[in-house]
């Protein structure tokens, strides 16, 4: 019997392209599900609090590439620089250098992603396009030698309206393109369960998905 998650990472797999990566959200889901998962070739799983994050790098198998999806507190960072694959939420000044700081301390180049502010919504977090411009001419950007700008995030905002998740996306897409005269960025993360395939039509090449393969998560 092919298990449920079997079946919806199949299901992810075959509707996108190869050198589009697959993040497998798992946040709230037990050590189980990600060992099935894992144990059907998925290596990239993210999480969006640090002490959860921590506690299943410890138990879990170590080519795990753990992605810091969520929000991210400045006095967590030091917590998850020794051994995170990629941050995703990276939506201040103040927390990259941080991140900085801390990947200075212990000798690692930590890869994270810029968190561009799309949604219409107000509660989302991330950057302005103006604010990451400024950083550029300002040469901070090119100071901190202990992070890798790899690529931008971005959530687009939760509705019905598909037209405005498409123009939300697209606007992303059109600012990666921009950011890349001057910078070298491989990765532009956006999509979830909801979204993707509009997503990956502007061009994502990184999706971070959760229940579509480990199913609904319980509400807090
Ligand atoms: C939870 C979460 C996801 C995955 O959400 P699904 O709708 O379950 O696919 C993606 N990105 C972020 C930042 C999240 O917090």
């Amino acid at each position: 019997m092919t298990s449920s998650i079997e079946e919806g990472l199949n299901q992810i797999r075959d509707s996108i392209s190869n050198d589009c990566t697959l993040v497998a959200v798992s946040k709230t889901k037990p050590n189980e599900a990600i060992k099935l998962a894992y144990n059907l070739g998925q290596l990239d799983f993210g999480e969006n609090k640090v002490q959860e994050l921590t506690t299943k790098a410890d138990l879990l198998p170590k080519d795990i590439r753990w992605h810091m999806i969520g929000h991210l507190q400045r006095n967590k960072v030091k917590y998850i620089v020794p051994f995170v694959h990629l941050i995703h939420g990276v939506d201040s000044e103040r927390l990259l250098r941080e991140i900085n700081k801390q990947g200075a301390k212990i000798g690692r180049k930590i890869n994270i992603l810029l968190q561009v502010h799309i949604a219409k919504e107000e509660s989302k977090f991330g950057f302005d396009e103006e604010e990451i411009r400024n950083l550029i001419k300002e040469g901070v950007l090119k100071e901190l030698q202990n992070v890798t700008i790899t690529g931008l995030m971005g959530m687009a905002t939760h509705t019905e309206d598909e037209l405005l998740v498409r123009k939300e996306f697209a606007s992303l897409k059109a600012f990666f393109d921009e950011l890349n005269q001057v910078l070298t960025l491989r990765y532009l993360s956006m999509g979830m369960t909801n979204d993707y395939k509009i997503a990956l039509e502007e061009g994502s090449n990184m999706v971070r998905i959760g229940s579509a393969i480990f199913g609904a998560r319980n509400k807090p």
